[in-house]
């Protein structure tokens, strides 16, 4: 019989800047469910797209976390030094037959919401050309803990999708999918502007699971609704979101917990504010909703 594995969630930024609101709001919904359900929490550093990283920012973001009392319960994991993985986990992919290369310049695809599947039956090598995954045109569906049933069918709103791009760098989806399975992660708590990769990582999942005969867990999403600026845009880092006042730690955990939908907590120390989150924590008073009330 298969042992149940252990809750397992994480935080996942990108090295593109310090952490703001918006993502101090997700990182403390993924610790609070997972510490509710006595879970792990992992954090990993999503530096794939090296021409995006910012230099310091990882090591700002891992000084926030900590300010904050926010801490891995593991070593934290930089998909940078993973490459090499990523890269066997595409021969495996292409052994069976789900990947080809595409020598599509941004030029051609211009205007198309999906790949027009140029390249598909092509038979251009994998190396010097972008690698693209074959999609089914099934609709896929999962069902958010948030945001309720997403449907997608791939061959219309992305088509086959990149997994490297020409000059090599590893996609998001790629490293997401082979990490969020490498580590065991059982639950993923994260902002809503990642909703529409969810179909595409599912399906990935579904292909990697035919090179493999290692159990592949299919988590359990729930997307957050994100903070919003005065302007109506997303907080992040290309739209200049300021960066959280980490003399306030306290305030700022407060205010991220309330922007939740939680009951306001006091608290004397960031220690003191997790301790009582914990136990107060219900991911049911989260908005149903992808965008936060507020501005902040
Ligand atoms: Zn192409």
């Amino acid at each position: 019989m298969s042992e149940v594995p252990r809750y397992t969630g994480r935080f996942a930024p990108s090295p593109t800047g310090p952490l703001h609101f918006g993502s101090l709001v997700t990182a403390l919904a993924s610790w609070c469910e997972a510490r509710a359900h006595q879970g792990r929490w992992l954090v990993r550093i999503e530096d794939t797209d090296l021409p995006r990283n910012q230099l310091g920012a990882e090591a700002e973001i891992l000084t926030q976390l900590e300010t904050y009392g926010l801490i891995a319960d593991e070593p934290i994991l930089r998909q940078q030094d993973r490459i090499d993985l990523y890269n066997h986990i595409l021969d495996d992919l292409a052994a069976q037959g789900d990947l080809y290369g595409c020598a599509c310049s941004r030029k051609q695809l211009t205007g198309y919401t999906a790949y027009p599947n140029t390249c598909r039956n092509k038979k251009l090598s994998l190396t010097g050309h972008a690698v693209r995954l074959r999609v089914s045109d099934d609709t896929l569906c999962f069902q958010d803990q948030l945001q309720g049933q997403v449907c997608e069918d791939l061959s219309k709103t992305t088509g086959d999708f990149v997994l490297r791009r020409r000059d090599g760098i590893i996609s998001y989806q790629l490293a997401v999918v082979v990490d969020d399975y490498l580590q065991g992660v059982t639950h993923i708590v994260r902002g809503a502007d990642l909703l529409d990769n969810t179909v595409r990582q599912i399906w990935l999942r579904q292909c990697l699971r035919e090179t493999t005969s290692k159990p592949i867990i299919e988590p359990i999403y729930a997307h957050i609704p994100l903070a919003m600026n005065a302007q109506g845009q997303k907080l992040s880092k290309q739209n200049l979101a300021l960066p959280l006042n980490v003399k306030k730690p306290v305030e700022n955990l407060q205010a991220a917990f309330v922007a939740l939908g939680q009951n306001a907590i006091d608290a004397s120390s960031p220690e003191h504010f997790l301790q009582q989150a914990i136990t107060c924590w219900d991911i049911n008073r989260i908005p149903r909703q992808t965008q936060l009330d507020g501005q902040f």
